[in-house]
């Protein structure tokens, strides 16, 4: 069996490469709760080296300062997790929980057995807490990396639950340190720092992966996706509605007279219209249908699974919903409105991106003509919604 001496010298040493580790591999961008995970390494170490130095006699300061050192490090994992989500912890909530820690230690220096029962109980349902904080999942993490955080630290709880429950079953092999009730939870504490500070490290690489590959997709100023996603995505659902025989539908709008909107009010405010009509559309739109923006004040929805006629309904409930609610910006009511056009697959006979963009175009060039706020339609299938 492993001794509990090379495990706790393991322990410091394996903390603290990994705080160094990660202190030097996130160098220029330590944020989302980088920090307070390297700090919650650097105070386990600090808790091992101490337990490490107690030898078989431990003293109340070893006792209490060790434990009191565990505990503040779970308290900076739950403060790196809750950073990470951009959610605040009340820092009454750590505080309270370090000083739980020494409380329950100080006061059963003298009865090893409590201590052991009480002391595992305080840390296992520390890391219970910090593993229910990746519980929520998020957009920008996968759920396996998450799974791997989560399960390291219900490794490490259970492991000290085991111990907490041994003390009461055995507490003579308990207090006389038997192997299995130290060398334990000391495995498992183990396997609990590597896996849990290698899921994080990936949440940090998963996030930075995410949002450069939102940024390649959108269009800063509205949120939408830009006009190299359009395309892309168009070839794509176009080959899946052919594939599967399904509708699809293309809605292209414009806003009317737009350019009053600049010489009147500045572009400034021109820009914040343009932020106020994507708002406006999103949330006419089913989590299905995706906006881009196609060209300065002109914006396109794929309509995927619905008909001409149905993507008809859809164009006229947003452009009355635009021309219902006059943007207010900086106090000032700017009236808009806008026009568009619809097209939907055909499925007699190929079809391609460029010739249902056209027919859309040529639809919203009809509206246009006809005096602007309103919906124009070309050749919208056979099938009807
Ligand atoms: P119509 O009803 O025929 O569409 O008239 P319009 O004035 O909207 O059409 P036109 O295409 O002539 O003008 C579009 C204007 O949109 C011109 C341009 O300055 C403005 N625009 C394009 N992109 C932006 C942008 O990002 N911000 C702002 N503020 N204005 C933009
Ligand atoms: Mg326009
Ligand atoms: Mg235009």
């Amino acid at each position: 069996m492993i001794d509990a001496p090379t495990l706790f010298v393991v322990l410091v040493v394996t903390n603290l490469v990994l705080a160094a580790s990660l202190w030097i591999g996130t160098g220029r961008t330590r944020r989302d709760g980088i920090r307070p995970w390297i700090a919650g390494l650097v105070l386990q170490a600090g808790s091992f080296a101490v337990f490490a130095l107690r030898g078989d006699t431990p003293s109340a300061f070893n006792v209490v300062v060790a434990n009191a050192l565990l505990a503040s490090a779970v308290a900076c994992a739950a403060w790196a997790l809750s950073s990470f989500r951009h959610m605040a912890i009340p820092p009454a909530a750590p505080l309270a929980y370090i000083g739980l820690m020494v409380v329950v230690t100080a006061g059963t220096v003298d009865t090893p057995t409590a201590r052991m029962f009480f002391g595992s109980l305080v840390l296992a349902c520390g890391m219970g807490g910090v593993a229910a904080l990746a519980m929520k999942p998020l957009a920008d993490v996968t759920g396996s990396t998450r799974g791997l955080l989560i399960g390291s630290y219900l490794v490490g709880a259970l492991a000290l639950l085991a111990r907490a429950a041994g003390a009461l079953a055995d507490p003579q092999a308990t207090a006389a340190h038997a192997s299995i009730f130290l060398t334990m939870p000391l495995l498992a504490g183990y396997a609990t720092v590597l896996g849990a500070s290698v899921a994080f490290l990936l949440m940090q690489t998963e996030r930075a992966d995410f949002t450069a590959k939102l940024l390649a997709s959108t269009d800063p100023l509205t949120g939408a996706y830009n006009r190299r996603t359009f395309l892309e995505l168009m070839e794509k659902e176009l080959s899946r509605a052919r594939r599967f025989d399904t509708p699809l539908s293309l809605v292209m709008l414009d806003l009317d007279h737009f350019k009053r909107v600049n010489d009147t009010h500045g572009h400034l405010v021109g820009d914040r219209v343009l932020q106020r009509f994507a708002d406006l559309v999103r949330a006419e739109l089913r989590k299905e249908d995706v906006l881009f923006r196609y060209g300065g004040e002109e914006f396109c929805v794929l309509v995927p699974d619905v008909a001409g006629p149905g993507a008809v309904t859809l164009a006229d409930r947003i452009r009355t919903s635009v021309e219902r609610q006059p943007l207010l910006i900086d106090g000032r009511e700017i009236p808009v409105t806008t026009s568009a056009g619809v097209a939907a697959r055909i499925e007699e006979g190929p079809e391609d991106v460029d010739r249902l963009v056209n027919r859309a175009d040529e639809a919203l060039y009809i509206a246009k003509r006809r005096g602007r706020n309103r919906v124009a339609s070309v050749a919208l299938g056979t099938r009807v919604a």
